[in-house]
């Protein structure tokens, strides 16, 4: 099973591509059919925190959080083992693991009984996917095989906690909220822990790209949904461009109809609008509109990742 080879799998947040953690050439696959710089480090998947020892040391706040959050989208960075290859971590003494709740997933950690590194299953830098057909659509013809397992339940990627350090610090927000994570510890994390870095800075700084999920057609951001529909009647951009409100819009805004309106969710909730994030944002893409015009939501809970990445699609550079 998965002998070195690389299969695209269902996650609770978006599908991953999976491949041994421990067998380098396994992970060299990823990096490779991603295009994914080698500065980016993997998190490497388990079954269950006692799994987890095989590649990390676990700290007393680490096994109170996975207590409460494993199986989940929880990822822990701590500090790793020898046992795991520099390329999945880029060079860190850290290494990032998390245990995935998905079904799919976890049948296939258990058959192969090792710890699986799985980053996003699409080209570095672009739109995460969260249904089979995404993964298909964004490597093409030479696509990995996929496991379909239905369409993502969380939608965005997990929450990164750094324990490595003196004070937790999440270093990218997601389906659990830091409020989630200071009931469990009795502490607040940091929140300042994300420093941004552009393409080709070394190290120090994995992964934490200000530009990534990049549509290709623009994408504008409004603070609100009120001034992004304010936007669109008064100023209307050019015909064809994509309108992305967190919810239908309220017949009475008579939007300008050479607009195409997408709405996010059907309710206006904030798990809904996460969800459905990117599978609206690649649909969008894919008509080629001249802009793509949406709006962050309420910066608590969920929203500070839907929001994260909506800034991260919008960067140009
Ligand atoms: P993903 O692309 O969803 O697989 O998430 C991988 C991200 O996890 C990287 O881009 C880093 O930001 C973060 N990460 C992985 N390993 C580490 C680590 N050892 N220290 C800090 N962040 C890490
Ligand atoms: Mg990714």
């Amino acid at each position: 099973m998965l002998e070195g080879e690389i299969l695209a799998l269902p996650t609770e947040t978006v599908y991953g591509l999976a491949a041994l953690a421990l067998n380098e050439r396994a992970v060299e696959k990823i990096f490779s059919a991603k295009r994914r710089p080698a500065n980016d480090p993997l998190i490497v998947h388990v079954s269950d925190a006692a799994s987890a020892r095989a590649v990390c040391r676990p700290c007393e706040r680490a096994f109170a959080l996975a207590e409460a959050f494993w199986p989940g989208p929880l990822t822990l960075v701590l500090p790793k083992e020898p046992c795991v290859p520099d390329s999945v971590t880029s060079g860190l003494d850290t290494v990032a693991v998390r245990s995935p709740s998905h079904p799919v997933f976890r049948e296939i950690l258990h058959r192969v009984n090792a710890p699986l590194a799985a980053p996003s299953a699409n080209p570095f830098g672009k739109v995460s996917p969260t249904t089979a057909r995404h993964v298909v659509e964004s490597f093409g013809e030479n696509h990995p095989p996929v496991l379909d397992g239905g369409k993502t339940e969380h939608g965005v990627e997990s929450t990164i906690l750094d324990l490595s350090g003196r004070v937790p610090r999440v270093l990218r927000p997601g389906p659990i909220p830091p409020s989630e994570v200071e009931r469990v510890l009795g502490e607040r994390p940091s929140l300042s822990g994300r420093r941004e870095v552009s393409a080709g800075e070394p190290a120090a700084s994995p992964g934490l790209l200000s530009s990534h999920y990049r549509t290709e057609a623009p994408l504008l951001l409004f603070p609100s949904l009120s001034e992004l529909l304010e936007q669109a009647r008064r100023n209307p951009p050019p015909p064809g461009s994509h309108l992305l409100p967190g919810e239908p819009p309220d017949a009475s805004e008579r939007l300008p109809p050479e607009l195409v309106v997408l709405p996010l969710s059907s309710t206006g909730s904030t798990r809904e609008i996460a969800k459905n994030l990117f599978a609206v944002l690649r649909q969008a893409d894919a008509a080629s509109p001249p802009l793509i015009l949406s709006h962050l939501v309420a910066e608590t809970g969920l929203g500070r990742a839907v929001n994260d990445r909506l800034r991260r699609a919008a960067r140009t550079s």
